[in-house]
């Protein structure tokens, strides 16, 4: 035996006290290890009893081996103290719930979502209702019926996603059928936006997208003139991007509306003086609109003489990009947590 004349084998009670403290797992088990080595009856208090008993030159040798040991043993209690606090719970379920809980990341809004649910508040707030129609429409109500028959040019404009080799399904390439749709169902006089997916065959690059997001507009009653089109769309579009915006229109064509008119606003970046976005001309178009086309309203099934209305469109993404400085109409589609996460 190596003690140096004490009567206790300190290195033997540290490697026992290392090996119990080794095999445990729980809290409780601490516990007794800690009260049995470091309580007040436990096995360092009875060897500190015993300094007075040994003679005088080996009690600080005694008192130093001790406090040593003890010292030692502690600091293994405290960081065995941490493994079996954090790491208890894995042995009863697997699960630790002992462990700080993470924060759940919360979703975003695309910016297409957040235009969207401004267009339908300020239209709202005009008394105008939401409809929606199907994504997959019919020749008729995507063409015929908005005055484009099937040798018509203008068909030309919309490159168009065909269902079937006979042609009379597709993906709609305009939000213009719920007009149809609307007119062959509600009663006049009303006033409706529809919001939603449209499709064509364009190619996906910085500025197009074969699937892109549109805001039909159709008033319909039976005094309904020109200028009720200027104050609602003027409205709109003050109430979208500020009220110092100056609204433009220009004449147009489209099929389904006559007259027709392009709509731009001065433009929000440079405030009409001129920039890369607005082609340095000082103005953004925004808006397609008109009178709805005779025409129209025959395929629709109204038949009185004294009804008219007007029609508008525009495109959320070309909206969302203007409105959010946005230069790439990818971006909307590539859900990059880090490009959703500035609209908050
Ligand atoms: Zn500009």
């Amino acid at each position: 035996m190596n003690n140096n004349g004490l009567p206790f084998d300190i290195e033997k009670i540290i490697e026992d006290a290392r090996n119990e403290l080794e095999k445990i797992t729980r809290k409780d088990e601490l516990e007794y290890w800690r009260i049995k080595y470091f309580g007040r009856k436990g096995v360092f208090a009875i060897l500190t009893s015993k300094i007075p008993e040994l003679s005088q030159h080996l009690r600080p040798e005694a008192g130093r081996k001790i406090n040593e040991a003890k010292n030692l043993l502690n600091e293994l209690l405290q960081q065995k103290k941490i493994i079996v606090e954090s790491a208890q719970t894995y042995n009863d379920t697997g699960l630790n719930y002992t462990l700080t809980g993470l924060k759940p990341d919360y979703g975003y809004f695309n910016p297409i979502t957040l235009v969207s649910r401004d267009i339908v508040r300020i239209f709202q707030n005009l008394g105008f209702g939401v409809h929606t129609g199907p994504e997959i429409e019919t020749d008729f109500y995507n063409f015929e019926a908005l005055n484009m028959p099937e040798d018509h040019p203008a068909r030309d404009m919309w490159d168009t996603f065909y269902l079937d080799a006979e042609r009379k399904f597709l993906l709609r390439t305009h939000t213009s059928p719920v007009q149809i749709r609307v007119m062959e169902k509600l009663k006049i006089p009303f006033r409706i936006i529809a919001i939603g997916k449209t499709f064509r065959r364009d190619a996906f690059d910085a500025s197009h997208s074969p699937v892109f997001h549109q805001v039909e507009g159709l008033m319909v009653g039976y005094d309904i003139t020109f200028s009720n089109l200027k104050a609602v769309l003027i409205f709109f579009l003050r109430e979208l991007f500020g009220s110092n915006v100056r609204v433009r229109f220009l004449p147009s064509y489209f099929p389904f509306t006559e007259p027709s008119a392009e709509i731009s606003i001065s433009c929000v970046i440079c405030n009409g003086r001129g920039c890369q976005t607005c082609g340095f001309s000082g103005w953004i178009e925004i808006l397609g609109a008109g009178m709805v086309h005779p025409e129209v309203f025959l395929k629709a099934g109204i038949k009185e003489k004294n009804i008219t209305g007007f029609a508008f469109g525009a495109g959320i993404e070309r909206i969302a990009m203007i409105k959010y400085r946005i230069d790439d109409i990818r971006q909307f589609y590539l859900n990059d947590i880090r490009f959703l996460t500035q609209f908050e």
